[in-house]
Protein backbone atom coordinates (compact mmCIF):
# COMPACT_ATOMS: atom_id res chain seq x y z
CA UNK A 1 0.00 0.00 0.00
CA UNK A 2 1.49 3.76 -0.77
CA UNK A 3 1.90 5.32 2.47
CA UNK A 4 0.60 8.67 0.82
CA UNK A 5 -2.58 6.83 1.40
CA UNK A 6 -2.24 6.22 4.89
CA UNK A 7 -1.90 9.81 4.54
CA UNK A 8 -5.44 10.48 3.93
CA UNK A 9 -6.29 9.06 5.82
CA UNK A 10 -4.49 10.65 8.75
CA UNK A 11 -5.32 13.86 7.52
CA UNK A 12 -9.38 12.67 7.27
CA UNK A 13 -8.71 11.49 10.98
CA UNK A 14 -7.31 15.02 12.18
CA UNK A 15 -10.10 17.15 10.53
CA UNK A 16 -12.58 15.23 13.02
CA UNK A 17 -13.45 15.45 16.38
CA UNK A 18 -16.31 12.77 16.63
CA UNK A 19 -15.45 9.28 18.00
CA UNK A 20 -17.86 7.70 15.84
CA UNK A 21 -16.55 9.58 12.66
CA UNK A 22 -13.16 8.06 13.74
CA UNK A 23 -13.79 5.03 14.32
CA UNK A 24 -15.43 4.49 10.95
CA UNK A 25 -12.55 6.70 9.04
CA UNK A 26 -10.17 3.78 10.55
CA UNK A 27 -12.75 0.61 10.33
CA UNK A 28 -12.56 1.70 5.98
CA UNK A 29 -8.98 2.11 6.43
CA UNK A 30 -8.66 -1.61 8.37
CA UNK A 31 -10.94 -2.98 5.19
CA UNK A 32 -8.90 -1.33 1.85
CA UNK A 33 -5.13 -2.54 3.74
CA UNK A 34 -3.88 -5.64 2.61
CA UNK A 35 -3.83 -8.61 5.38
CA UNK A 36 0.00 -8.69 5.90
CA UNK A 37 0.46 -4.97 6.01
CA UNK A 38 -2.83 -4.90 8.58
CA UNK A 39 -0.46 -5.35 11.83
CA UNK A 40 1.60 -2.45 10.61
CA UNK A 41 -1.29 0.13 9.76
CA UNK A 42 -2.46 -0.54 12.87
CA UNK A 43 0.44 0.26 14.75
CA UNK A 44 0.99 3.44 12.41
CA UNK A 45 -2.35 5.00 12.92
CA UNK A 46 -1.74 4.92 16.84
CA UNK A 47 1.77 6.64 15.76
CA UNK A 48 4.04 3.79 16.67
CA UNK A 49 6.07 1.00 14.80
CA UNK A 50 6.49 -1.31 17.57
CA UNK A 51 4.02 -3.39 20.05
CA UNK A 52 3.78 -0.55 23.50
CA UNK A 53 5.30 -3.78 25.50
CA UNK A 54 8.75 -3.85 23.06
CA UNK A 55 11.62 -2.39 24.30
CA UNK A 56 12.69 -0.42 21.16
CA UNK A 57 13.16 3.42 21.20
CA UNK A 58 13.35 5.22 18.10
CA UNK A 59 15.60 7.83 19.91
CA UNK A 60 15.20 10.29 17.69
CA UNK A 61 15.68 14.35 19.65
CA UNK A 62 14.10 17.56 18.35
CA UNK A 63 17.72 19.02 16.85
CA UNK A 64 17.87 16.36 14.99
CA UNK A 65 14.74 16.14 13.49
CA UNK A 66 14.95 19.74 12.55
CA UNK A 67 18.28 19.03 11.22
CA UNK A 68 16.99 16.73 8.56
CA UNK A 69 14.35 19.00 8.01
CA UNK A 70 17.33 21.27 7.03
CA UNK A 71 18.76 19.07 4.63
CA UNK A 72 16.22 17.63 2.86
CA UNK A 73 14.54 20.88 2.27
CA UNK A 74 17.31 23.55 1.94
CA UNK A 75 15.83 25.45 4.35
CA UNK A 76 18.38 26.80 6.94
CA UNK A 77 18.26 25.62 10.56
CA UNK A 78 17.33 29.05 11.69
CA UNK A 79 14.35 29.24 9.50
CA UNK A 80 13.26 25.77 10.55
CA UNK A 81 13.78 26.81 13.97
CA UNK A 82 11.75 29.98 13.42
CA UNK A 83 9.03 27.88 11.96
CA UNK A 84 8.98 25.16 14.37
CA UNK A 85 8.55 28.18 16.93
CA UNK A 86 5.75 29.42 14.92
CA UNK A 87 3.62 26.24 14.93
CA UNK A 88 4.78 24.17 17.97
CA UNK A 89 4.71 21.13 15.59
CA UNK A 90 7.61 19.80 13.85
CA UNK A 91 5.00 17.59 11.41
CA UNK A 92 3.38 20.40 10.50
CA UNK A 93 7.32 22.44 10.14
CA UNK A 94 8.31 19.72 7.67
CA UNK A 95 5.26 20.04 5.71
CA UNK A 96 6.07 23.63 5.20
CA UNK A 97 9.92 23.21 4.54
CA UNK A 98 9.30 20.49 2.18
CA UNK A 99 6.86 21.83 0.17
CA UNK A 100 9.44 25.20 -0.07
CA UNK A 101 11.96 22.57 -1.19
CA UNK A 102 15.21 23.54 -2.98
CA UNK A 103 16.24 19.98 -4.03
CA UNK A 104 14.92 18.92 -7.46
CA UNK A 105 12.21 15.86 -6.99
CA UNK A 106 14.36 13.66 -9.21
CA UNK A 107 15.31 12.09 -5.72
CA UNK A 108 11.29 11.59 -4.65
CA UNK A 109 11.01 7.79 -4.53
CA UNK A 110 7.34 6.69 -4.07
CA UNK A 111 6.84 5.82 -0.58
CA UNK A 112 4.92 2.57 0.77
CA UNK A 113 4.00 1.93 4.07
CA UNK A 114 6.65 -1.28 4.21
CA UNK A 115 9.69 0.41 3.29
CA UNK A 116 8.48 3.74 5.85
CA UNK A 117 7.92 0.78 8.31
CA UNK A 118 10.59 -0.64 8.05
CA UNK A 119 13.22 2.29 7.53
CA UNK A 120 11.20 3.41 10.99
CA UNK A 121 11.90 0.15 13.48
CA UNK A 122 15.52 0.28 11.87
CA UNK A 123 16.01 3.73 13.66
CA UNK A 124 15.65 1.90 16.69
CA UNK A 125 18.41 -0.55 15.74
CA UNK A 126 21.22 1.95 14.85
CA UNK A 127 23.16 2.41 17.90
CA UNK A 128 26.64 2.90 19.23
CA UNK A 129 29.59 5.04 17.40
CA UNK A 130 28.31 7.12 14.19
CA UNK A 131 24.29 6.16 15.47
CA UNK A 132 23.72 9.84 14.99
CA UNK A 133 24.97 10.45 11.40
CA UNK A 134 23.26 7.08 10.47
CA UNK A 135 19.77 8.30 11.75
CA UNK A 136 19.92 11.65 10.29
CA UNK A 137 20.99 10.12 6.88
CA UNK A 138 17.93 7.59 7.47
CA UNK A 139 15.55 10.53 8.25
CA UNK A 140 16.48 12.70 5.24
CA UNK A 141 16.43 9.66 2.94
CA UNK A 142 12.48 9.02 4.09
CA UNK A 143 11.65 13.14 3.87
CA UNK A 144 13.45 13.66 0.82
CA UNK A 145 11.28 11.08 -0.79
CA UNK A 146 7.93 11.97 0.84
CA UNK A 147 5.74 14.34 -0.35
CA UNK A 148 4.40 17.60 2.14
CA UNK A 149 2.00 15.77 3.71
CA UNK A 150 3.86 12.35 3.93
CA UNK A 151 6.49 14.08 5.65
CA UNK A 152 3.98 15.89 7.71
CA UNK A 153 3.14 12.50 9.40
CA UNK A 154 6.34 10.57 9.05
CA UNK A 155 8.02 13.65 11.37
CA UNK A 156 5.48 13.50 13.79
CA UNK A 157 5.53 9.49 14.08
CA UNK A 158 9.33 9.62 14.41
CA UNK A 159 8.86 12.14 16.95
CA UNK A 160 6.09 9.90 18.86
CA UNK A 161 3.73 13.22 18.57
CA UNK A 162 1.16 11.71 16.26
CA UNK A 163 -1.58 14.06 16.79
CA UNK A 164 -4.38 12.29 15.33
CA UNK A 165 -6.38 11.37 18.48
CA UNK A 166 -6.66 7.87 17.95
CA UNK A 167 -6.98 6.13 21.49
CA UNK A 168 -7.50 2.32 22.35
CA UNK A 169 -11.25 2.37 22.84
CA UNK A 170 -11.71 3.26 18.59
CA UNK A 171 -9.28 1.13 17.25
CA UNK A 172 -11.26 -1.15 18.97
CA UNK A 173 -14.38 -0.13 17.68
CA UNK A 174 -12.68 0.38 13.98
CA UNK A 175 -11.72 -3.36 14.30
CA UNK A 176 -15.03 -4.95 15.63
CA UNK A 177 -16.75 -2.69 12.47
CA UNK A 178 -14.69 -3.63 9.61
CA UNK A 179 -14.04 -7.35 10.02
CA UNK A 180 -16.99 -8.84 12.63
CA UNK A 181 -19.78 -6.87 12.50
CA UNK A 182 -22.56 -8.79 10.00
CA UNK A 183 -25.42 -5.95 8.85
CA UNK A 184 -28.04 -6.81 11.45
CA UNK A 185 -26.37 -7.62 14.32
CA UNK A 186 -28.17 -6.59 17.33
CA UNK A 187 -26.46 -4.43 20.20
CA UNK A 188 -26.43 -6.85 22.79
CA UNK A 189 -24.31 -9.16 20.64
CA UNK A 190 -21.89 -6.19 19.37
CA UNK A 191 -21.35 -5.55 22.47
CA UNK A 192 -20.47 -8.74 22.84
CA UNK A 193 -18.16 -8.85 20.36
CA UNK A 194 -16.44 -5.70 21.13
CA UNK A 195 -15.70 -7.44 24.88
CA UNK A 196 -14.34 -10.23 22.93
CA UNK A 197 -12.08 -7.93 20.78
CA UNK A 198 -10.73 -6.06 23.99
CA UNK A 199 -9.92 -9.72 25.62
CA UNK A 200 -7.59 -10.32 22.93
CA UNK A 201 -6.41 -7.30 23.27
CA UNK A 202 -5.96 -7.29 27.22
CA UNK A 203 -4.05 -10.92 26.39
CA UNK A 204 -2.28 -10.21 23.47
CA UNK A 205 -1.48 -6.53 24.30
CA UNK A 206 -1.16 -5.79 20.45
CA UNK A 207 -4.04 -4.15 18.48
CA UNK A 208 -2.11 -5.25 15.33
CA UNK A 209 -2.39 -8.99 15.73
CA UNK A 210 -5.40 -8.46 17.21
CA UNK A 211 -6.83 -6.76 13.86
CA UNK A 212 -5.29 -9.42 11.51
CA UNK A 213 -6.74 -12.44 13.95
CA UNK A 214 -10.41 -10.83 13.24
CA UNK A 215 -9.84 -10.40 9.18
CA UNK A 216 -8.79 -13.80 9.00
CA UNK A 217 -10.22 -15.91 11.19
CA UNK A 218 -13.29 -13.86 12.47
CA UNK A 219 -15.23 -14.48 15.79
CA UNK A 220 -13.89 -18.12 16.15
CA UNK A 221 -10.18 -17.38 15.57
CA UNK A 222 -10.62 -14.81 17.89
CA UNK A 223 -12.14 -17.18 20.49
CA UNK A 224 -9.01 -19.10 20.52
CA UNK A 225 -6.63 -16.29 21.18
CA UNK A 226 -4.11 -17.48 23.61
CA UNK A 227 -1.59 -16.04 25.94
CA UNK A 228 1.90 -16.23 24.37
CA UNK A 229 4.64 -16.51 26.94
CA UNK A 230 7.08 -13.40 26.49
CA UNK A 231 3.93 -11.01 25.11
CA UNK A 232 2.86 -9.30 28.59
CA UNK A 233 -0.44 -9.18 29.20
CA UNK A 234 -2.68 -6.59 30.63
CA UNK A 235 -3.22 -6.49 34.69
CA UNK A 236 -5.94 -6.32 36.52
CA UNK A 237 -6.52 -3.52 39.03
CA UNK A 238 -7.94 -2.31 42.29
CA UNK A 239 -10.77 -0.39 43.25
CA UNK A 240 -10.76 1.78 46.03
CA UNK A 241 -12.51 1.21 49.03
CA UNK A 242 -13.48 3.38 52.03
CA UNK A 243 -13.32 0.72 55.16
CA UNK A 244 -12.63 -2.68 55.46
CA UNK A 245 -15.79 -3.16 56.72
CA UNK A 246 -17.67 -2.17 53.79
CA UNK A 247 -15.63 -4.81 51.87
CA UNK A 248 -16.41 -7.65 54.23
CA UNK A 249 -19.92 -6.35 54.32
CA UNK A 250 -20.02 -7.39 50.51
CA UNK A 251 -17.83 -10.17 50.25
CA UNK A 252 -17.81 -11.78 53.50
CA UNK A 253 -14.45 -13.88 54.02
CA UNK A 254 -11.63 -12.16 52.02
CA UNK A 255 -8.15 -12.57 51.28
CA UNK A 256 -5.95 -10.10 52.39
CA UNK A 257 -2.97 -9.03 51.66
CA UNK A 258 -0.13 -6.44 52.46
CA UNK A 259 -0.08 -3.48 49.66
CA UNK A 260 3.50 -3.32 49.25
CA UNK A 261 4.89 0.42 48.26
CA UNK A 262 7.09 -0.74 45.26
CA UNK A 263 6.99 -1.68 41.68
CA UNK A 264 4.20 -4.43 40.07
CA UNK A 265 5.91 -6.96 38.17
CA UNK A 266 4.15 -9.17 35.30
CA UNK A 267 6.75 -12.03 35.38
CA UNK A 268 6.82 -14.82 32.25
CA UNK A 269 9.17 -18.05 32.38
CA UNK A 270 9.67 -20.20 28.97
CA UNK A 271 12.61 -22.90 30.36
CA UNK A 272 15.79 -20.35 30.86
CA UNK A 273 14.21 -17.58 29.15
CA UNK A 274 12.54 -14.82 31.85
CA UNK A 275 10.90 -11.60 30.73
CA UNK A 276 10.14 -8.99 33.58
CA UNK A 277 7.37 -6.63 32.48
CA UNK A 278 5.66 -3.38 34.47
CA UNK A 279 2.61 -2.72 35.01
CA UNK A 280 2.65 -0.41 31.53
CA UNK A 281 3.70 -3.50 29.90
CA UNK A 282 7.39 -1.98 29.63
CA UNK A 283 10.43 -5.00 29.60
CA UNK A 284 12.31 -4.33 32.35
CA UNK A 285 14.53 -7.38 32.27
CA UNK A 286 17.81 -5.97 31.36
CA UNK A 287 17.35 -3.81 34.07
CA UNK A 288 16.54 -6.52 36.94
CA UNK A 289 18.79 -9.28 36.36
CA UNK A 290 18.34 -10.15 40.24
CA UNK A 291 15.04 -10.75 39.98
CA UNK A 292 15.62 -12.88 36.90
CA UNK A 293 18.08 -15.41 39.18
CA UNK A 294 15.31 -15.40 41.90
CA UNK A 295 12.70 -17.01 38.84
CA UNK A 296 15.27 -19.51 37.95
CA UNK A 297 16.05 -20.71 41.41
CA UNK A 298 12.34 -19.94 43.44
CA UNK A 299 9.94 -20.85 40.35
CA UNK A 300 9.32 -24.95 40.24
CA UNK A 301 7.25 -24.40 37.37
CA UNK A 302 9.35 -23.93 33.75
CA UNK A 303 6.60 -22.04 32.30
CA UNK A 304 4.22 -19.67 33.90
CA UNK A 305 3.38 -16.16 34.41
CA UNK A 306 3.40 -14.65 37.95
CA UNK A 307 2.60 -11.45 39.29
CA UNK A 308 4.21 -9.68 42.07
CA UNK A 309 5.19 -6.72 43.54
CA UNK A 310 9.00 -5.82 43.22
CA UNK A 311 10.26 -3.28 46.69
CA UNK A 312 13.66 -1.48 46.63
CA UNK A 313 15.23 -2.77 50.45
CA UNK A 314 17.02 -0.40 51.99
CA UNK A 315 20.50 -2.24 52.67
CA UNK A 316 20.88 -0.75 56.50
CA UNK A 317 17.35 -1.15 57.67
CA UNK A 318 16.13 -3.77 55.52
CA UNK A 319 13.11 -1.46 55.09
CA UNK A 320 11.54 -0.59 52.19
CA UNK A 321 12.74 2.17 50.42
CA UNK A 322 10.48 4.96 48.81
CA UNK A 323 9.41 4.46 45.48
CA UNK A 324 11.30 7.26 43.81
CA UNK A 325 14.41 5.27 44.60
CA UNK A 326 13.30 2.19 43.01
CA UNK A 327 12.74 3.64 40.37
CA UNK A 328 15.86 4.93 39.31
CA UNK A 329 16.60 0.55 38.26
CA UNK A 330 13.50 0.59 36.32
CA UNK A 331 14.99 3.79 34.02
CA UNK A 332 18.79 2.44 34.21
CA UNK A 333 19.93 1.14 31.11
CA UNK A 334 23.66 1.39 32.37
CA UNK A 335 25.80 0.55 35.46
CA UNK A 336 22.94 -1.89 36.03
CA UNK A 337 25.32 -4.33 38.24
CA UNK A 338 26.01 -1.04 40.62
CA UNK A 339 22.28 -0.57 40.63
CA UNK A 340 21.65 -4.08 41.90
CA UNK A 341 24.32 -3.77 44.74
CA UNK A 342 22.88 -0.79 45.18
CA UNK A 343 19.33 -0.94 45.59
CA UNK A 344 18.60 -4.54 46.18
CA UNK A 345 15.26 -5.64 45.25
CA UNK A 346 12.71 -8.66 46.65
CA UNK A 347 9.20 -9.94 45.57
CA UNK A 348 6.12 -10.76 47.04
CA UNK A 349 3.93 -12.67 44.66
CA UNK A 350 0.10 -12.51 43.96
CA UNK A 351 -0.89 -14.08 41.66
CA UNK A 352 -0.37 -16.55 38.90
CA UNK A 353 -2.04 -16.12 35.15
CA UNK A 354 -0.35 -18.84 33.21
CA UNK A 355 0.76 -22.21 34.20
CA UNK A 356 2.12 -25.29 32.46
CA UNK A 357 0.15 -24.28 29.14
CA UNK A 358 -2.30 -23.69 30.90
CA UNK A 359 -4.51 -20.01 30.95
CA UNK A 360 -6.23 -19.44 34.81
CA UNK A 361 -7.80 -16.21 33.88
CA UNK A 362 -11.15 -18.31 34.25
CA UNK A 363 -10.24 -20.02 37.57
CA UNK A 364 -11.09 -18.06 40.77
CA UNK A 365 -8.59 -16.11 42.93
CA UNK A 366 -8.53 -19.12 45.83
CA UNK A 367 -7.21 -21.46 43.12
CA UNK A 368 -5.05 -19.46 41.47
CA UNK A 369 -3.28 -18.52 45.37
CA UNK A 370 -3.37 -22.60 45.71
CA UNK A 371 -1.20 -22.89 42.39
CA UNK A 372 1.11 -19.98 43.36
CA UNK A 373 1.54 -21.68 46.33
CA UNK A 374 3.23 -24.98 44.75
CA UNK A 375 5.31 -23.49 41.94
CA UNK A 376 6.94 -20.93 44.54
CA UNK A 377 9.98 -21.88 46.03
CA UNK A 378 10.25 -18.83 48.70
CA UNK A 379 14.09 -17.50 49.01
CA UNK A 380 14.02 -15.78 52.27
CA UNK A 381 13.67 -12.14 52.11
CA UNK A 382 14.17 -12.43 48.02
CA UNK A 383 11.44 -14.06 46.88
CA UNK A 384 8.35 -14.51 48.91
CA UNK A 385 4.77 -15.02 48.66
CA UNK A 386 2.57 -11.70 49.58
CA UNK A 387 1.82 -11.72 53.17
CA UNK A 388 -2.13 -13.06 53.12
CA UNK A 389 -5.03 -13.90 55.66
CA UNK A 390 -8.52 -14.81 54.62
CA UNK A 391 -10.92 -14.56 56.94
CA UNK A 392 -14.23 -11.97 57.67
CA UNK A 393 -13.20 -10.98 61.33
CA UNK A 394 -12.79 -7.38 61.27
CA UNK A 395 -10.63 -6.89 64.22
CA UNK A 396 -8.06 -9.28 62.39
CA UNK A 397 -8.43 -7.50 59.52
CA UNK A 398 -7.70 -4.10 61.30
CA UNK A 399 -4.70 -5.62 63.04
CA UNK A 400 -3.26 -7.16 59.43
CA UNK A 401 -3.52 -3.17 58.62
CA UNK A 402 -2.04 -2.10 60.97
CA UNK A 403 1.06 -4.37 60.48
CA UNK A 404 1.14 -3.48 56.94
CA UNK A 405 1.72 0.03 57.80
CA UNK A 406 4.16 -0.28 60.32
CA UNK A 407 5.74 -2.69 58.21
CA UNK A 408 6.05 0.49 55.66
CA UNK A 409 3.62 -0.23 53.33
CA UNK A 410 0.97 1.21 51.41
CA UNK A 411 -1.84 -0.81 53.26
CA UNK A 412 -4.11 -3.75 52.32
CA UNK A 413 -5.43 -5.40 48.73
CA UNK A 414 -8.90 -6.75 49.60
CA UNK A 415 -9.72 -9.41 47.36
CA UNK A 416 -12.44 -11.45 46.80
CA UNK A 417 -12.04 -15.02 47.03
CA UNK A 418 -13.63 -16.43 44.40
CA UNK A 419 -13.14 -13.85 41.55
CA UNK A 420 -11.67 -14.53 38.25
CA UNK A 421 -8.42 -12.39 37.08
CA UNK A 422 -10.14 -9.34 35.31
CA UNK A 423 -8.16 -7.16 33.10
CA UNK A 424 -8.47 -3.42 34.26
CA UNK A 425 -10.62 -2.03 37.18
CA UNK A 426 -14.08 -3.78 38.13
CA UNK A 427 -16.06 -4.24 40.73
CA UNK A 428 -15.80 -7.47 42.68
CA UNK A 429 -12.94 -8.11 42.00
CA UNK A 430 -9.95 -6.58 44.29
CA UNK A 431 -9.79 -3.37 46.82
CA UNK A 432 -7.56 -1.16 48.21
CA UNK A 433 -7.09 -0.14 51.29
CA UNK A 434 -5.13 2.87 52.01
CA UNK A 435 -4.60 5.72 54.85
CA UNK A 436 -6.28 9.13 54.37
CA UNK A 437 -3.48 11.33 52.70
CA UNK A 438 -2.83 14.91 54.36
CA UNK A 439 -6.18 16.85 54.08
CA UNK A 440 -6.42 20.13 52.24
CA UNK A 441 -8.26 23.06 53.16
CA UNK A 442 -10.37 23.97 50.61
CA UNK A 443 -13.11 26.84 49.97
CA UNK A 444 -17.26 26.05 49.36
CA UNK A 445 -17.96 28.23 46.20
CA UNK A 446 -21.30 26.43 45.70
CA UNK A 447 -23.82 23.54 46.73
CA UNK A 448 -26.76 21.89 46.22
CA UNK A 449 -30.24 21.40 47.93
CA UNK A 450 -30.61 17.52 49.17
CA UNK A 451 -33.65 15.39 48.53
CA UNK A 452 -36.60 13.59 50.72
CA UNK A 453 -35.87 14.80 54.00
CA UNK A 454 -33.07 17.01 53.53
CA UNK A 455 -34.54 19.24 51.12
CA UNK A 456 -34.03 22.57 53.30
CA UNK A 457 -30.60 21.83 53.55
CA UNK A 458 -27.71 22.11 51.08
CA UNK A 459 -25.71 18.88 51.74
CA UNK A 460 -23.33 19.12 48.48
CA UNK A 461 -20.57 21.44 48.80
CA UNK A 462 -18.88 22.46 45.36
CA UNK A 463 -15.02 22.49 46.62
CA UNK A 464 -12.45 24.99 45.32
CA UNK A 465 -8.55 25.76 45.39
CA UNK A 466 -6.80 29.04 44.76
CA UNK A 467 -4.52 29.72 41.54
CA UNK A 468 -2.05 32.07 43.02
CA UNK A 469 -0.61 33.70 40.19
CA UNK A 470 -4.34 34.61 38.69
CA UNK A 471 -6.07 34.56 42.05
CA UNK A 472 -8.74 32.53 40.38
CA UNK A 473 -10.70 29.96 42.03
CA UNK A 474 -10.73 26.71 40.83
CA UNK A 475 -13.31 23.68 41.35
CA UNK A 476 -11.94 20.06 42.75
CA UNK A 477 -15.25 18.59 43.24
CA UNK A 478 -18.27 18.54 45.58
CA UNK A 479 -18.45 16.83 49.14
CA UNK A 480 -20.93 15.79 50.88
CA UNK A 481 -20.33 13.25 53.71
CA UNK A 482 -18.96 13.75 56.89
CA UNK A 483 -21.22 16.51 58.34
CA UNK A 484 -24.14 14.86 61.29
CA UNK A 485 -27.20 16.57 60.68
CA UNK A 486 -26.99 19.39 63.16
CA UNK A 487 -23.56 20.53 60.83
CA UNK A 488 -26.01 20.17 57.40
CA UNK A 489 -28.58 22.58 58.95
CA UNK A 490 -25.85 25.23 60.53
CA UNK A 491 -23.72 25.29 57.55
CA UNK A 492 -27.19 26.04 55.36
CA UNK A 493 -27.33 28.57 57.33
CA UNK A 494 -24.37 30.33 56.88
CA UNK A 495 -24.41 29.87 53.15
CA UNK A 496 -27.54 30.94 52.31
CA UNK A 497 -26.36 34.65 52.85
CA UNK A 498 -23.74 34.67 50.57
CA UNK A 499 -25.85 32.90 47.64
CA UNK A 500 -24.98 35.09 44.47
CA UNK A 501 -26.74 32.45 41.62
CA UNK A 502 -28.56 29.84 41.42
CA UNK A 503 -29.27 26.96 39.15
CA UNK A 504 -31.92 24.26 39.28
CA UNK A 505 -30.76 22.41 42.79
CA UNK A 506 -27.74 24.05 42.55
CA UNK A 507 -26.43 27.50 44.38
CA UNK A 508 -23.20 29.43 43.66
CA UNK A 509 -21.79 31.58 47.15
CA UNK A 510 -19.44 33.89 47.47
CA UNK A 511 -15.89 32.21 48.60
CA UNK A 512 -16.49 32.75 51.96
CA UNK A 513 -16.20 29.51 53.92
CA UNK A 514 -12.65 27.49 54.25
CA UNK A 515 -13.28 23.72 55.02
CA UNK A 516 -10.70 20.92 56.22
CA UNK A 517 -11.45 18.19 53.59
CA UNK A 518 -10.16 14.50 54.06
CA UNK A 519 -10.22 12.21 51.20
CA UNK A 520 -8.27 9.08 49.96
CA UNK A 521 -6.90 9.86 46.54
CA UNK A 522 -6.47 13.01 44.49
CA UNK A 523 -7.64 12.04 41.49
CA UNK A 524 -6.96 13.69 38.05
CA UNK A 525 -10.31 14.95 36.16
CA UNK A 526 -10.72 16.55 32.88
CA UNK A 527 -14.40 18.05 33.97
CA UNK A 528 -12.99 19.96 36.84
CA UNK A 529 -11.77 23.59 36.40
CA UNK A 530 -8.21 22.76 38.20
CA UNK A 531 -7.95 19.32 36.30
CA UNK A 532 -8.25 17.44 39.58
CA UNK A 533 -10.75 15.84 42.09
CA UNK A 534 -10.73 13.98 45.33
CA UNK A 535 -11.84 10.70 46.09
CA UNK A 536 -14.19 9.86 48.72
CA UNK A 537 -13.88 13.51 50.06
CA UNK A 538 -14.89 13.76 54.06
CA UNK A 539 -15.69 17.33 56.00
CA UNK A 540 -13.44 17.15 58.78
CA UNK A 541 -14.45 20.68 60.26
CA UNK A 542 -14.66 24.75 59.70
CA UNK A 543 -10.98 26.46 59.03
CA UNK A 544 -12.08 29.59 60.37
CA UNK A 545 -8.67 30.88 61.22
CA UNK A 546 -7.98 30.89 57.61
CA UNK A 547 -9.12 33.21 54.71
CA UNK A 548 -7.70 31.46 52.09
CA UNK A 549 -7.73 28.28 50.53
CA UNK A 550 -5.12 25.62 49.56
CA UNK A 551 -3.16 26.47 46.02
CA UNK A 552 -3.26 24.40 42.73
CA UNK A 553 0.54 23.70 43.08
CA UNK A 554 -0.38 21.96 46.82
CA UNK A 555 -2.46 19.59 45.10
CA UNK A 556 -0.23 19.05 42.06
CA UNK A 557 2.18 18.11 44.42
CA UNK A 558 0.29 15.85 46.75
CA UNK A 559 -0.99 14.03 43.55
CA UNK A 560 2.71 13.42 42.66
CA UNK A 561 3.55 11.94 45.53
CA UNK A 562 0.83 9.69 45.57
CA UNK A 563 1.32 8.92 42.12
CA UNK A 564 4.02 6.25 40.83
CA UNK A 565 5.04 4.84 37.60
CA UNK A 566 6.31 1.96 36.81
P1 LIG B 1 -3.74 3.77 41.01
O1 LIG B 1 -3.78 2.83 39.87
O2 LIG B 1 -5.07 4.31 41.36
O3 LIG B 1 -2.67 4.80 40.90
P2 LIG B 1 -2.42 1.74 42.57
O4 LIG B 1 -1.10 1.91 41.92
O5 LIG B 1 -2.46 1.49 44.02
O6 LIG B 1 -3.35 2.96 42.31
P3 LIG B 1 -4.34 -0.31 42.12
O7 LIG B 1 -4.78 -0.98 40.90
O8 LIG B 1 -5.35 0.41 42.84
O9 LIG B 1 -3.11 0.58 41.74
O10 LIG B 1 -3.68 -1.40 43.10
C1 LIG B 1 -3.01 -2.48 42.56
C2 LIG B 1 -1.52 -2.23 42.52
O11 LIG B 1 -1.02 -2.39 43.83
C3 LIG B 1 -0.85 -3.26 41.66
O12 LIG B 1 -0.65 -2.77 40.35
C4 LIG B 1 0.45 -3.53 42.37
O13 LIG B 1 1.47 -2.71 41.82
C5 LIG B 1 0.23 -3.05 43.79
N1 LIG B 1 0.20 -4.14 44.79
C6 LIG B 1 0.97 -4.20 45.90
N2 LIG B 1 0.70 -5.28 46.63
C7 LIG B 1 -0.26 -5.97 45.97
C8 LIG B 1 -0.96 -7.17 46.23
N3 LIG B 1 -0.73 -7.90 47.32
N4 LIG B 1 -1.89 -7.56 45.32
C9 LIG B 1 -2.14 -6.82 44.20
N5 LIG B 1 -1.52 -5.68 43.92
C10 LIG B 1 -0.58 -5.24 44.79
Amino acid sequence: MDYSVLADYYEKLESVSSKLKKRDILAELFRITPTEELPKVVLLVQGIVFPRFADHELGVAVQMMIKAISKSSGVSMRDVENKFKETGDLGSTAEYCIKSRKQSTLLRKKLTVDNVFSILQSLAFVVGQGSQGKKLSLISKLLVSGSPKEVRYIARTILEDLRVGVAEGIIRDAIVEAFLAEENVNKEEKQKISDLVEYSYNIVSDFGEVAKIAKEGGVEALKKVKVQIGKPIQGMLGLAAESIEEVVKEFGKISAQYKYDGSRVQIHRSGEKIWVYTRRLEDITKQFPDIVEFCKKGLKSSECIVEGEALGIDRKTGFPVPFQILSQRIHRKYDIKKMVREIPVMVHLFDVLHENGKMLFDKPLKERWRILEKIVAPILGKFELAKQIVTDDLKELEKFYEESLKAGQEGLMLKVLESPYIFGRHVGTMYKIKPLMESLDLVIVGATWGEGARTNWLTSYILACVDPDTGKLLEVGMMSTGLNEAQYSEMTEKLKPLITSEKGRTVYVKPKIIVEVGYQEIQKSPHSTSGFSLRFPRFIRERTEKSEPDTLERIESLFKSQGKVG
